[in-house]
């Protein structure tokens, strides 16, 4: 059987889908068995490279993002959206609401840990962010969603190895196995 290839994506979340991710242990050993992860946080391939499945944790909330997303989407056969900011924008949600000058000051002047004489930054890049965060289905098609915060490493390892051998995950099914 041909090996299948992964990626793993961060978008706007905390990292903990991913940490997650990890937490299926030993159990990555059945994962590489069946494919190869070519891009994720530590697989630092500079396009990202058509895959059969993606795993996208985070919700989208700049310009770049939004065009990263779609690009994701055209080189992935089956897109899944990874907890819950993924899904509904969770925490995420309330960043963009403050406006950007806030948020340097806080960070460069008003923050207890900096001196008081602000040393904010003469150039700086920030992204453009979107008035608004949202979830990765306003934006592309999804074809399976794993909820959570973080979702657990059970579910994932669940959804991807079913993926894997070509089958449909079925979560309602796998929480019945689980919990009965
Ligand atoms: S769903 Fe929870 S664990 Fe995942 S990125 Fe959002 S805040 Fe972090």
């Amino acid at each position: 059987m041909t090996k299948k290839r992964i990626a793993t994506v961060w978008l706007g979340g905390c990292s903990g889908c991913h940490m997650s991710l990890l937490d299926i242990d030993e159990r990555i050993l059945e994962v590489a068995k069946l494919a190869d992860i070519v891009k994720c946080p530590i697989v630092d391939a500079k396009e990202f490279p058509e895959v059969d499945v993606a795993l996208v944790e985070g919700s989208v909330t700049s310009d770049e993002h939004w065009r990263e997303l779609e690009h994701i989407r055209k080189n992935s056969k089956v897109l899944v959206s990874l907890g819950d900011c993924a899904l509904t924008t969770n925490i995420t949600g309330m960043r963009n609401q403050l406006a950007k000058e806030d948020v340097l000051n806080c960070a460069y002047k008003d923050a207890i840990s900096n001196d008081k004489e602000g040393k904010m930054p003469k150039h700086w890049v920030l992204l453009n962010l979107l008035d608004k965060v949202v979830p990765l289905h306003e934006v592309v098609s999804v074809d399976y969603v794993i909820p959570g915060c973080p979702p657990s490493a059970d579910t994932i390892f669940y959804v991807l190895f079913e993926l894997l051998n070509d089958r449909v995950p079925d979560l309602a099914a796998e929480r019945k196995l689980k919990y009965g």
